[in-house]
């Protein structure tokens, strides 16, 4: 690292400043310990530009409200934290601001820490203006937080955070009895960019607090955020204490929900959900005593029960602290849910969560349903504590008490949001003067806000290869365009992008897998297959051979598979041979299977059983398969997600339009939204299906199984009997 003399720049207006006040320019982590115990208030001392590698910053002084202590950057964005890098601060009255942290990992649990150790913490303190982009730890399973809120009146604002990929909440605000707890802190102005699913809980972006010392208030206040395509799990905000404000922040297309999750007296005002039908857009989640949800405007939100655009949970009576305290004197008024799929009322209700919500006021909001259809749901006779009032309902349904059923005409006001025309509608839903933070006025306006990061297939060059020449296995990606004939492959190709390998026309070229694996997907890469025949008469006849194989090593980023028009022939030569095998600490975030066709397969077409745990880790996100043929395939698809916890939405499996004759088991556990529709099975081993998550949703209609076992579901966890529509399906002859 570059050694840089220490130097006293100037201040910049003499006047202004005290003349103890210094600036300091340092340029090396010896040179910042050394400085760092002569800081005095109204200091600043300043990193250098350039490259901070390995880095671990421990920042302590005590500033004073009007002569605080900076930490700052020479030029914004110009020093730039990579490899195992993080820092530390403690003291009162700290600034630090215009740091970039990317191209590596935090060596410990947090990348910045307002704390140093147990007994140090940081109040009064900021930080402003940093970005922390895709500085994940490798392997997705290691947990740690880019944020971690120790102390009191501290602030994180105007800061830009994208692609958190590895297990642990982006951003925590820790209380543990040995500090504050009534902690008030203020999280404002930024931008939380996209997070892909991580296929596991831990996935938040913001968390309040934990049960353990929820009881208590954070007074925490979450405001003028924008949180755009940012999914992870089920919760993008856990609020886990008391007394906290969510207000007017702006959610972009993103999975998951605001959730009150412990604590009471919490209030979440004036925030706008844009969710533009993506599936698994939520709003908000109230359970525990004292919400209030008001003025919040939600529009084409997708999602449903838990992730409903609002869902009141049923709780459990005398609840443990982490599991549902029961919704009690919850005020939700004036909210317009635009578009919306579900609006749910006693989610959750089961033999556990058996208490209803109580003293609760539902007025003055305006709903309308997703095409039409009827969005409220009354599970289980929950609506009875619920006083319901001058709700406006524009969906076709039973009459409600409490919701006036009938059309409302929208037009779109110039704050871009959506209001009714009928002048004596005024009081009911959002107010007019809502408005919701911009793009613009969030992060920082020196780091570029990314587009979708998502590289579709079929993009990039066009390489044509002709039988007799080589596939080489460095430079794969882009499109392999295959011409007609013969393609033996005696090593491993190995994907390390977004790979295309398609045969034109459709089936008229073969690749001979010669070795155990044909394709190996490591990191960053993904696998699109058209109009090629995979033929592995010629693999090794040794057990476990793959297709496709996912990297020994974890990988950070979802990979996808899509096989289109394709054909897969003779894996039967040794026993186990799959035509998906994967391994731990990698996600598929999806895979898709259209018109082909698989034949003597002696494994799985999908083998996504390499996570086992109870942490709930899983092999792929979603699995949709349509139009297909498997004769004589062993098993079509194995899915295993262990464990109860109920954070992710997948897995997911559809299977429908296809053909199964003979072998072609589909066995899955843990899977949560199941759809095995309009298939023809004959002689085939069957379907087993067993539930272990929160409330699975499996459909089983219109197959024909013919000389085949009727399905089986099992529940692991639920008592009661199995929760499966298994219906229409036949005999055949
Ligand atoms: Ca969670």
């Amino acid at each position: 690292m570059r050694v840089l003399a220490i130097i006293a720049i100037s201040t910049m207006s003499a006047g202004a400043t005290p003349a103890s006040a210094r600036d300091w320019l340092v340029g090396d982590v010896a040179r910042f310990e050394k400085m760092v115990p002569r800081l005095q208030p109204g200091d600043t001392i300043v990193l250098a530009d350039g490259e901070w590698r390995d880095a671990s910053l421990i920042f302590r002084g005590d500033g004073t409200a009007h002569r605080p202590i900076t930490l700052t950057a020479q030029h914004p964005g110009r020093v730039v934290f990579t490899g195992k890098s993080s820092l530390k601060l403690a003291g009162r009255h700290l600034v630090v601001s215009n740091l970039v942290f990317r191209d590596g990992h935090a060596p410990g649990s947090d990348v910045i820490a307002f704390r140093t150790d147990a007994k140090h913490w940081a109040e009064h303190s900021r930080v402003t203006g940093i970005v922390i982009d895709r500085f994940n730890n490798p392997d997705r399973r290691r947990e740690d937080h880019w944020i971690a809120i120790y102390g009191s009146d501290n602030s994180v604002d105007h800061s830009h955070f994208e692609g958190k990929k590895n297990a642990g909440a982006m951003m925590v605000v820790v209380r543990q009895k040995d500090m504050p707890l009534d902690n008030r802190l203020r999280i404002d102005h930024n931008y939380f960019g996209p997070r892909p699913p991580l296929g596991s809980n831990g996935g938040e972006t913001i968390r309040i607090g934990t049960s353990t010392e929820s009881g208590s208030d954070s007074h925490t206040i979450v405001e003028d955020n924008l949180f755009e395509e940012c999914d992870g799990e089920v919760e993008i905000v856990s609020v886990k204490s008391g007394g906290n404000i969510v207000r007017r922040n702006l959610f972009l297309r993103s999975q998951g929900s605001v959730v009150l999750r412990h604590g009471s007296g919490n209030l979440v005002e004036d925030n706008v959900f844009l969710g533009q039908g993506v599936a698994r857009t939520g709003g908000i989640r109230v359970i525990n005593e004292r919400q209030t949800i008001r003025n919040n405007y939600m529009e084409g939100l997708a999602g449903t029960d838990f992730t409903s655009a609002i869902a009141v949970m049923n709780g459990v009576p005398n609840s443990p602290v982490n599991r549902y305290m029961p919704v009690r004197w919850a005020t939700i008024e004036r909210n317009s849910l635009i578009g919306a799929a579900r609006l749910t009322i006693g989610a959750g209700a089961d033999a556990e969560r058996s208490q209803p919500p109580r003293e609760t006021r539902f007025a003055g909001n305006l709903i309308t349903g997703a095409g039409g259809q009827d969005p409220l749901r009354l599970e289980a006779d929950a609506g009875g504590g619920v006083a319901f009032a001058g709700n406006v309902l524009d969906a076709a349904g039973a009459a409600t008490p409490g919701f006036t059923r009938r059309s409302i005409k929208l037009a779109r006001a110039k704050n871009g949001l959506l209001y009714p025309v009928d002048p004596a509608l005024g009081a009911v839903g959002v107010r007019r003067d809502l408005s919701h933070i911009t793009r613009e006025q969030v992060g920082v306006d020196w780091y570029a806000k990314p587009a979708s990061r998502t590289v579709a297939f079929g993009e990039g060059p066009v390489i044509r290869i002709a039988p007799g020449q080589a596939l080489a296995s460095a430079k794969l990606g882009g499109v392999l365009e295959l011409a007609p004939g013969e393609y033996p492959v005696t090593t491993p190709l190995v994907v390390r992008h977004p790979l295309t390998v398609r045969a034109v026309p459709p089936g008229s070229a073969t690749l001979r897998q010669q070795d155990a694996t044909l394709f190996q997907l490591e990191e960053g890469g993904s696998l699109a297959l058209d109009g090629v025949v995979i033929d592995a008469a010629g693999a090794p006849n040794s057990a476990g051979n793959a297709v496709i194989r996912t990297s020994t090593r974890p990988m950070l980023g979802n990979y996808r598979i899509l096989v289109t028009n394709a054909r897969f022939e003779h894996l039967d030569g040794a026993p186990r041979f799959d035509v998906l095998a994967t391994t731990p600490g990698t996600l598929a975030g999806d895979v898709t299977i259209r018109n082909s066709r698989f034949a003597e397969v002696s494994g799985a077409v999908l083998a996504l059983t390499a996570e086992t745990g109870k942490e709930g880790w899983y092999g792929a996100e979603q699995v949709t398969i349509s139009g297909s043929q498997f004769d004589e395939v062993a098993t079509i698809a194995d899915m295993l997600r262990a464990g109860t916890d109920e954070s992710t939405f997948g897995p997911r499996f559809t299977f429908s339009g296809s053909a199964v004759t003979g072998g072609g088991a589909i066995a899955l556990s843990g899977v949560q939204e199941t759809s095995i529709v309009g298939n023809r099975f004959r002689d085939a081993t069957g379907i087993r299906i067993a539930h272990s998550v929160g409330s699975p949703h499996t459909l089983i209609r219109g197959n024909i199984l013919e000389r085949t076992p009727p399905p089986v579901v099992r529940e692991l966890a639920y008592q009661g009997p199995p929760r499966a529509v298994i219906a229409d399906n036949e005999k055949g002859l």
